[in-house]
C-alpha cells in the first residue's frame, strides 16, 4: 500500500499552502483533490480580490492561476479527480476514488483542507435548477439576469449585497428571509431597505422551486401559514456556507456549527489529524490569506515532529 509522511485533502488555497511548504521543509507530502483543478472555491469568486497582500486579481480564476502555477513550479506530488471515501484513522488509512479505480493510502499525518460549501434550501426543484446550471454570481451575471424577476434568499451579507447588485439589472428583485431579522451588516440593509426596487419579504420560507427547462415560479409559506406562489426567472440561495467535515464526523471533535475543532497548531482531537482552512474556521474569519497562513502554520508544526521522531 502506498505511504506518505503527510496527505492534504482538498486542493484549495490551504490544501496548497500546506503542499508548498511541506515541499519547502523536504516532507513526503501528497495532496488530493476531487475536482479536475485545484483551486476550490476560488473558481466562485467572480469579485475583484483585493485583500491577499502582493497579490490582487480581478476574480478568483486569476488568483488560482497564480496559485497553481506556483505549486506545479514548486513540484508538488498531487492527484486530481481523486475523492477520499473514507478515514480510517485507526489503521491511519484513506480509501480514494479516481475516476472507477479504489486504492488505499496510508498516512502517518492527514491535514483535512475540505474547506466549505454553500447551504441549500433542500425544496423539490432546487438541485435540478443547478444541473441545469442556472446558479447566478449578481456580480458576474448582471447582464444575464437583466429585465428578469429574481429571487434571493437569505439574510446576510452576500443575500443584501446581491440584492442591491441586481436592482439596477433586474426588471424586479426580491429579497427573500424567513425571519425578520438580519445578519447582514447595518449599511447593507439600510441601502436595500431604502431602495423601492426591492421588495424585502420576511417571516418567509421558499417551499419549493418549480420549471423545467428553466425556473418558472417559487412557494411560498409565511410565519402566519399564508401561502404564495411568486413568479420568477431566477432564484439565488445566499444562505452562507457549512464546513465539509461528512468524511470526518464522529471521528475528531466538531463544535456545534459543524467545524472542526482544532488548537493553535490546528491538530484536532486526534493527534495525527490536522485541519486546515474553512473546514475549521468560522465563515466570519474565513479568507484566502488565513487558510493560506493556516497551511503554512501546520506543515512546519509536523516538520517539527518528523524531525523530532
Ligand atoms: C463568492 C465568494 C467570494 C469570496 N471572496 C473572497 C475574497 O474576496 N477574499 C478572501 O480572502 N476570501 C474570499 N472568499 C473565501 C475563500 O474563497 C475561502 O475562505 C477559501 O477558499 C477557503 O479555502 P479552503 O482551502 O479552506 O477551502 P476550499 O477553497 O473550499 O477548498 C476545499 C477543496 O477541498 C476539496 N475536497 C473537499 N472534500 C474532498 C474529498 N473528500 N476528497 C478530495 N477533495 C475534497 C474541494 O473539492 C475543494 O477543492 C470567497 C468565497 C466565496 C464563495
Amino acid at each position: 500500500m502506498r505511504h506518505v509522511d503527510v496527505l492534504i485533502i482538498g486542493g484549495g488555497p490551504a490544501g496548497i499552502s500546506a503542499a508548498i511548504w511541506c515541499k519547502r521543509l523536504g516532507i513526503d507530502c501528497l495532496l488530493l483533490e476531487e475536482q479536475s483543478q485545484l483551486g476550490g472555491q476560488l473558481f466562485n469568486i467572480f469579485n475583484e480580490i483585493v485583500d491577499y497582500p502582493g497579490m490582487r486579481t480581478k476574480n478568483g480564476i486569476e488568483m488560482q492561476r497564480e496559485m497553481v502555477k506556483h505549486f506545479v513550479e514548486m513540484d508538488c506530488l498531487y492527484e486530481v479527480n481523486t475523492k477520499v471515501l473514507f478515514i480510517d484513522e485507526r489503521s491511519k488509512t484513506v480509501k480514494v476514488k479516481k475516476q472507477a479505480k479504489k486504492q488505499e493510502i496510508c498516512y502517518t499525518y492527514l491535514i483535512l483542507a475540505t474547506g466549505s460549501s454553500q447551504r441549500k434550501l433542500g425544496v423539490s426543484g432546487e438541485q435540478q435548477m443547478i444541473d441545469r446550471g442556472e446558479v447566478y454570481s449578481a456580480s458576474a451575471d448582471g447582464e444575464r439576469l437583466k429585465g428578469k424577476t429574481v429571487a434571493i434568499i437569505g439574510g446576510g451579507d452576500r443575500a443584501f449585497e446581491g440584492a442591491h447588485l441586481l436592482s439596477s439589472k433586474a426588471k424586479e428583485v426580491y429579497l427573500i428571509h424567513r425571519s425578520t431579522r438580519f445578519k447582514a451588516r447595518e449599511q447593507y440593509v439600510e441601502r436595500v431597505i431604502s431602495n423601492p426596487g426591492i421588495k424585502v419579504m420576511t417571516d418567509t420560507e421558499v417551499t419549493a422551486i418549480h420549471g423545467n427547462r428553466h425556473v418558472t415560479s417559487i412557494d411560498l409559506e409565511s410565519k402566519n401559514k399564508e401561502y404564495k406562489n411568486l413568479l420568477v426567472d431566477a432564484v439565488l440561495i445566499r444562505l452562507g456556507v457549512a464546513p465539509n467535515v461528512d468524511l470526518i464526523k464522529g471521528k475528531v471533535a466538531t463544535a456545534q456549527n459543524g467545524l472542526i475543532v482544532t488548537d493553535d497548531v490546528h491538530q484536532s482531537s486526534n493527534p495525527f489529524i490536522y485541519a486546515i482552512g474553512d473546514a475549521c474556521t468560522t465563515p466570519l474569519f474565513s479568507s484566502i490569506s488565513s487558510s493560506a497562513g493556516q497551511g503554512t502554520i501546520v506543515a512546519k508544526h509536523i516538520s517539527s515532529l518528523l524531525t523530532e521522531s
